[in-house]
């Protein structure tokens, strides 16, 4: 008997009728004699309604507090589940993250895993019970209820997965399967029936938010066979796999993008041992993630530093630069919070040359410029202004072909 985690996203727990239609199909494979595991999401909107009423009685609330609130969205489909289930006489009890003992860290609002409880899942299944656990929330080891950053879900079906060491570990969204890139901004985008760990690790640490990027090192570390597919419309989706073993031999796999994106650059800072330190160290002292960083060649022993920041965290890093600039006698900060960032992923062009030259002849012919560049050896990465996201992701779609097999 093959053990299954599948994990249902807010769109598909979405209104009652869908929460029945998840029930009917979870009796059928029953029947079919597989064991299940089944992580719920909270409803479509239901986690923005919440930080909504947060923000309305509290301008910073307590991380917490926060966790308390927010993990009461997937509480309620869980028990609505197990309820409709119970409807048609099969047997499921559903369980909260700390319930469960989904032991992780206190970093609330995106707390880690640290360790799966799995002897209630497991005493569950022997008595042939579906079990519904409730996703994206966990508890640290004083028991506080922490939640996992936004998409987690994903995140706990995995790791669920890889405690119970089950046959597969599917995603059910709203789309079916990963696609070339987000097929609400190219609508020719095209469903890969593969993609590698790395590719996906990539792809969602660039801002393809199919999948929580925690969910993919997860599976990759514990080699767990993962699938996303739509709850929606039948078909194979799209499998997760290792390198060896994916079908594509694509040069590129995918495009991701991210709209939340801002530049800061410090100008005329003096060119000196220590220099990069001195202007980043204030900046992670704030708990303020950097991405890129480029440091162009000094000349009159000056030199221009430019790095950017999620969007979110634009005004509080201008203000920390802006004292920087003047402790080193900079001669001044200017920044851009209108700027996004594009990247072309795939294993394909470790062996490839020209790849980047391809992708910067293909933005130039539409007049787009680039400002910042990086890249490793599965991905390339360009910072452009943020009124071309749409254009830029098209073109590079068009000129490497990714929506023919
Ligand atoms: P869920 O609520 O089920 O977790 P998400 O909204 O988190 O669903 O993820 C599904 C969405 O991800 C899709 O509706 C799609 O617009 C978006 N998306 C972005 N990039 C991709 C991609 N490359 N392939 C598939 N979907 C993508
Ligand atoms: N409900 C949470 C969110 O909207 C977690 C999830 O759906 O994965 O981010
Ligand atoms: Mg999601």
């Amino acid at each position: 008997m093959a053990l299954i985690v599948q994990k249902f996203g807010g769109t598909s727990v979405g209104t009652v009728e869908r929460i029945q239609e998840i029930a009917n199909k979870l009796i059928k494979l029953q029947q079919q004699g597989h064991e299940l595991v089944v992580v719920l999401s909270a409803m479509s909107g239901e986690t923005n309604r919440l930080l909504e009423l947060a923000s309305e009685v509290n301008s910073d609330p307590r991380g917490r507090e926060l966790d308390v609130l927010l993990s009461t969205g997937e509480q309620v489909t869980i028990a609505l589940l197990c309820m409709a289930l119970a409807q048609n006489g099969v047997q499921a009890n559903s369980y909260t993250g700390s319930q469960v003992r989904i032991l992780t860290d206190n970093t609330h609002n995106k707390a880690r895993i640290m360790e799966i409880d799995d002897s209630k899942i497991r005493a569950d299944l022997a008595k042939g019970h579906i079990v519904v656990v409730a996703g994206f929330q966990g508890c640290d080891e004083y028991g506080n209820i922490t939640t996992l950053g936004r998409g987690g879900s994903d995140t706990t079906a995995v790791a669920i997965a890889a405690a119970l060491k089950a046959e597969e570990c599917q995603i059910y969204t709203d789309v079916d399967g990963v696609y070339t890139t987000d097929p609400r901004v190219v609508p020719e985008a095209r469903r890969l029936d593969s993609i590698t760990f790395e590719e996906m690790l990539e792809m969602a640490s660039l801002g393809t938010k199919v999948l929580q990027i925690r969910s993919v090192e997860f599976a990759s570390k514990y080699n767990v066979p993962l699938r996303v597919l739509s709850s929606f419309t039948e078909g194979g989706g799209t499998l997760i796999t290792t390198e060896e073993t994916k079908m594509e031999q694509a040069l590129i796999s995918g495009i991701a993008f991210n709209r939340d994106e801002a530049k800061l650059t410090i100008l005329g800072v003096p060119d000196s041992p220590g220099i990069a330190s001195q202007i980043l160290c204030p900046i992670a002292a704030k708990n303020i993630e950097v991405d890129m960083i480029i440091q162009n060649t000094g000349h009159d022993g000056t030199t221009d530093f430019t790095f950017t920041v999620h969007r979110n965290d634009y005004k509080d890093a201008l203000a920390v630069m802006q004292a920087t600039a003047k402790s080193l006698g900079a001669r001044e900060v200017s920044g851009d919070d209108k700027i996004t960032k594009i990247s072309i992923v795939g294993v394909g062009m470790r062996s490839h040359a020209g790849i980047a030259s391809t992708m910067f002849k293909a933005l130039a012919s539409e007049g787009i410029n680039i400002s910042m560049i990086s890249t490793s050896e599965i991905k390339i990465s360009v910072v452009v202004d943020e009124k071309y996201l749409e254009l830029g992701v098209r073109t590079l779609h068009n000129v490497f072909e990714l929506d023919q097999e």
